[in-house]
């Protein structure tokens, strides 16, 4: 499995003016690399917060490590990223015309790291995989390469409304994991 991205562009990025003032540093990736793996689960999350900003690592706040701890014994690899790889002012949601700049990056992180699962977290993650926000939330569906899609919500949501968003979240990624199972036999 490879395990690099090499996206040399990237960390001198200045697409968006704004984000390149409030930024420390352009936010990559990251992998939980396990052995006992059926696939590369690819997590796609909204943007870097502060703490991610600050230490150059994605998911590692708050928010971050609840989505962490609920995909501890998930049966993947996990590649971890977000749709914008830029840390925004008081941490607002990224514009539309931000999620466009970065959108290239994304689409060549899932080319180069071949995920069986993608598990878009919060709307403007979901945004890439599916139509419809309200009615294709949760959903899944896999697409002309037998990659297995799902949404569900975003960390810092259940953070926010407790253990039951938690449990969807995990309830979403094991659904999406039992789809992958069936369609290739794992
Ligand atoms: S958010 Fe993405 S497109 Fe915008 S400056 Fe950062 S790396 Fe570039």
């Amino acid at each position: 499995m490879s395990i690099t991205v090499d996206l040399s562009q990237l960390k001198s990025c200045s697409k968006c003016p704004d984000l390149c003032t409030s930024r420390s540093q352009v936010v990559g990736w990251d992998w939980v690399v396990r052995d006992d793996a059926i696939t590369t689960m690819a997590c796609v999350l909204r943007n870097p917060g502060k703490t991610e900003d600050q230490r150059g690592i994605p998911a590692i706040g708050r928010a971050g490590t609840v989505m962490r701890n609920i995909l501890s014994s998930v049966p993947c690899s996990l590649y971890i990223t977000n749709m914008v790889k830029c840390y925004s002012e008081d941490n607002r949601p990224p514009t539309a015309t931000e999620l466009l700049n970065c959108r290239g990056f994304i689409d060549e992180e899932i080319e180069v790291v071949k995920p069986g699962i993608i598990v878009l977290f919060g709307k403007e993650a979901q945004a890439m995989g599916f139509k419809d926000f309200s009615s294709d939330r949760h959903k899944i569906r896999v697409d002309d390469k037998g990659r297995v899609w799902t949404s569900t919500y975003h960390p810092s949501y259940a953070m926010r409304v407790g253990d039951q968003a938690k449990g969807v979240i995990g309830r979403d990624v094991w659904a999406a994991l039992d789809v992958y199972r069936e369609v290739h036999s794992v």
